[in-house]
């Protein structure tokens, strides 16, 4: 199967080979079709599948064969929960839409409003855009959604659980209720499917790699180490094994920022990515990531989800992540669209219910590599569970709240 068995047009055919893809992904073959014959989408896919270029490609050849109008009007809006994933759409449909005669726009907030209210007033085509700066665009009248044709929501379960969905609805009363609707999320809880039911119109459904498996092309494995022992061990891969571009999870932004520091005294350039830095800082710590100045990025759930860097190679669990559906998002960051991934994770003795929550999930006992210099002994594990039955004989100290309620 390649992308003219996908009826693409010339100009998009030619984009997508500058980009170097030789054939569609799964969702790209299933998705494409359909929403080119104007159907709507209830699409379960996470970051990782190619599902951006499943729905920028067709929406750019639907609005590429329209005559053009008079005047720019607003005719796709995609809806995104962050603004990392805002920037990484508005940056697909750039590439696949360079020889089409489509303007797009994306908006998000932390930025100021002239740049993006001077181009709304020249007119656009495409806008992508977080939910909060839409509605404020809106309110002050810089935004015009009556001629919205598609819409995306990109990562819907993300932005629920981001608190989106009252903004959500705000901005379906703004868009024609007659238009196509294309719905991405990467699980399908009943509050996402409820949302999906709402909104869409005899959708086609198109499923690829549900969140629970983990993707073939990442191999995985597991270190045990102890908590003190896992910078040393992660400087002996970094620079022992030569491991290059890497992106490293910690659960704290604080962490993050301790790891970054010290790695970069230990003379790899590292840069910490966190909710809590500016706007500006992040986006400059992604493109320096990107363009291999930086070779570490440590960051933390909230800030990676939908960071999309091309050929990254390996990823690191330095601390395991308390939800595992958390565990398959994070190394789904590697592997992309086919390509080989290691992710490797550092496992303390005390987070071993946490692998054991991931193992379940995945229903894949993560290889272990003990060839390191610093493996456990089983005293550390005999250490772990006389803490971990103290703690349960105190009643978990502090009101009896699990760990995850602790966050
Ligand atoms: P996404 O799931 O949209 O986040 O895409 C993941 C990555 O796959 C991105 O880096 C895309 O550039 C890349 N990609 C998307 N479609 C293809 C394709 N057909 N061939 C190769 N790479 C692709």
């Amino acid at each position: 199967m390649t992308f003219k068995d996908l009826y693409l047009i010339s100009p998009i055919l030619q984009a997508l080979e500058e980009e170097g893809y030789t054939q569609p992904t799964p969702i790209q073959v299933q998705a494409i079709p359909e929403v080119l014959q104007g159907r709507d989408l209830l699409a379960t896919a996470q970051t990782g599948t190619g599902k951006t270029a499943a729905f920028a490609i067709p929406i750019l050849q639907l609005l590429h064969r329209q005559a053009k109008p008079e005047s720019r009007t607003i005719r796709a809006l995609v809806l995104t929960p962050t603004r990392e994933l805002a920037s990484q759409v508005s940056d697909s449909f750039a590439a696949y839409g360079r020889y089409t005669n489509l303007k797009h726009l994306v908006v998000y907030g932390g930025v100021p409003y002239k740049v993006q209210t001077e181009a709304l007033q020249e007119g656009i085509d495409i806008l992508v855009a977080t939910p909060g700066r839409l509605l404020d665009l809106l309110d002050q009248g810089f935004v015009d959604l009556q001629h919205v044709q598609l819409l995306v929501l990109d990562e819907a379960d993300r932005m629920l659980d981001m608190g989106f969905s009252q903004d959500i609805r705000r901005v379906l009363q703004a868009i024609p209720e007659k238009r196509q609707t294309l719905f991405f999320s990467a699980t399908m809880a009943p509050e996402v499917s409820k949302l999906a039911k709402k909104i869409l119109t005899e959708p086609v459904t198109v499923e690829v790699t549900p969140v629970s498996s983990t993707t073939v092309t990442i191999r995985q494995e597991l270190y045990y180490v102890k908590k003190a022992n896992k910078t040393p061990l992660l400087l002996h891969l970094l620079q022992e094994l030569g491991i290059g571009r890497t992106l490293v999870f910690m659960r704290t932004k604080e962490g993050a920022d301790k790891l970054a520091k010290e790695l970069t005294v230990a003379g790899i350039p590292a840069e910490a990515i966190h909710a809590d830095r500016a706007q500006r800082d992040r986006e400059r710590v992604l493109e320096s990531f990107k363009n291999s100045e930086t070779q570490v990025l440590v960051a933390t759930d909230v800030a990676a989800r939908g960071i999309d860097v091309e050929s990254l190679s390996h990823v690191i669990n330095y601390e395991l992540p308390f939800e595992p559906e958390t565990y398959v998002h994070r190394i789904g960051r590697t592997g992309r669209a086919g390509a080989a991934g290691v992710a490797i994770t550092f496992c303390g003795a005390s987070e071993t219910p946490l692998l054991i929550a991931i193992q379940n999930l995945t229903g894949k006992a993560i290889p272990v590599i003990d060839q390191h210099p610093y493996p456990l002994t089983a005293q550390d594990f005999m250490d772990a569970a006389a803490g971990s039955k103290n703690d349960k004989r105190k009643g978990s100290g502090r009101g009896g709240k699990s760990k995850r309620e602790r966050r």
